[in-house]
């Protein structure tokens, strides 16, 4: 049989507020263990939360990114249930008044896009870490309370992707959107943005929903696509057997890839929602909303699409630039100064994104100012230096943060136009190369290549290759 497969993701994503969301320890990744924590996100009796407005803020301006309706009276509920790492017993979330809901976010597949519905984005608070010591014969297990409390926005979406392609573009669409608006550091490696697929398959052509397999435990965009690619193998071959998919939570193994089953798949019902007697509803008014709605960039699809619009870069260089929004602001800062936008788009893709790979530069405090490429692609195009000169140029920009004018000023990199002196040098690489000169006179038209090249080897590559190439032709009598 065929079948189609369905797939429905939810996102955690870690809010980048400094302080928590009911009290006001810091966020910070990394420190020491129980080092950021009070009596309110240790659950301790008697304790009462108090809403961090930013955090609420980043939510509500996530859920109008994705196209959410808001919802203008929203409250929190408890979700109970008993973890070692929820002191409280109960996590404060949303369940009845989902900040967002009913919204959309368009993702690009193979040149086409698609809108994947969303079905709520709420605000809730992240549980502490639990560690498990890996050395042999440990008994025990440790938990970090430092992460219990930071600001979590969960985004649920509709099962409507229908294969790995468009789950690869959700997530990664997603995250470029949560990294824009910076309201996410969105560092999967360190458990601030996390995927939980559900899939189930159905005879294709069918428009009933199978039962569906919700996987945990995915640490990495490449985990969630080997896992769904995992499960759908699994379900298949339960299905051809006659076997029904039994609805179910499993956990991914990254080393044995492959999945386990943790549990049965829980209700609504399981979790005894109430709504949070602690905390008072947040009521929306339009100015509020209208306040929020400013702070939203240009978001990166819109931005790409632009930028081939407007700057006639192509479908390719254009995604590159607005993968990330500092690179597509650096281009468009560059543009503004100086209207060459595909050399900018050059620079930037070949020159700027290579360095920062290798010297491992953060890209948030960059050694190069977007006025000083603009004033480099200047130079290069009055003919001052050549461009394989201007490389060098470049990478000493990037490692003293000079100007590049001073650079070629230091080190003598201005390109050599004076014809007589070209003329001498051209003189004596034709005496010391007489056999390249037979050659040419014989028809091989790539000796007059090598006797350029050994000027531009004497010049140490700043001899003007016009010049040069002019002056070597009228000596070799073409
Ligand atoms: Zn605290
Ligand atoms: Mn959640």
């Amino acid at each position: 049989m065929e079948y189609e497969v369905v797939i429905g993701l939810e996102t955690h994503a870690e809010l980048s507020t400094l302080t928590k969301l009911f009290c006001g320890c810091s966020t910070k990744f990394g420190v020491e263990p129980n080092t950021q924590v009070c009596p309110v996100c240790l659950g301790m009796p008697g304790v009462l939360p108090v809403m961090n407005k930013k955090a609420f803020e980043y939510s509500l301006k996530s859920a109008l990114a994705l196209h959410c309706e808001i919802n203008k009276f929203t409250n929190f509920d408890r979700k109970s249930y008993y973890y070692p790492d929820l002191p409280k017993n109960y996590q404060i979330s949303q369940n009845y008044y989902n900040l967002g809901v009913n919204g959309y976010m368009t993702i690009e597949v193979n040149g086409s896009t698609k809108k994947i519905r969303i079905h709520n984005v709420h605000l809730e608070e992240e549980a502490g870490k639990l560690i498990h010591p890996e050395e042999i014969g440990t008994n025990y297990s440790l938990v970090d309370f430092n992460r219990a409390g930071v600001p979590l926005l969960e985004i649920v979406s509709y099962p409507d992707m229908r294969g790995v392609d468009e789950v690869d573009s959700y997530m990664q669409t997603l995250r470029k959107i949560l990294l824009y608006m910076d309201v996410s550091d969105c560092k999967m490696q360190e458990g601030s943005l996390r995927f939980e697929a559900s899939i189930s398959l159905r005879e294709k052509g069918s428009d009933k929903l199978g039962n569906r397999v919700e996987i945990k435990n995915l640490n990495s965009m490449k985990a969630v696509i080997k896992a769904i690619e995992y499960e759908v193998g699994r379900q298949s071959k339960l299905l051809d057997r006659g076997e029904t998919v039994a609805r179910e939570t499993r956990l991914w193994d990254a080393v044995t890839e492959r999945s386990e089953r943790m549990r049965s798949k829980e209700e609504a019902q399981d979790y005894r929602y109430f709504p949070e007697p602690d905390l008072l509803p947040v009521l929306i008014d339009e100015k509020w909303l209208h306040e929020i709605k400013g702070t939203i960039p240009e978001l990166p699809l819109d931005r790409k699409l632009r930028f081939v619009e407007v700057f006639k870069l192509s479908d390719y260089d254009s995604g590159i630039l607005t993968e990330e929004k500092v690179f597509a602001d650096f281009f468009e800062e560059c543009v503004k100064i100086l209207n060459r936008p595909k050399a900018i788009s050059n620079w930037i893709i070949n020159d700027l994104l290579r360095e920062v790979k290798d010297r491992k530069l953060d890209i948030h405090n960059l050694p190069i100012k977007p006025k000083q490429l603009a004033s480099l692609i200047e130079i290069i195009e009055k003919g001052t230096i050549s461009s394989t000169i201007a490389k060098e140029v470049f990478s000493e920009m990037i490692q003293s943060g000079k100007n590049p004018h001073a650079i070629i000023e230091e080190k003598k990199l201005a390109q050599i136009s004076d014809e007589s002196l070209i003329e001498s040098i051209i003189e004596k690489v034709i005496a010391t190369n007489p056999e390249a000169i037979e050659d040419y006179k014989k028809g091989k038209k790539n000796a007059l290549s090598f006797l350029m090249g050994q000027v531009m080897k004497e010049t140490k590559g700043k001899a003007n290759p016009k010049i040069v190439n002019e002056l070597l032709k009228g000596k070799v009598g073409v």
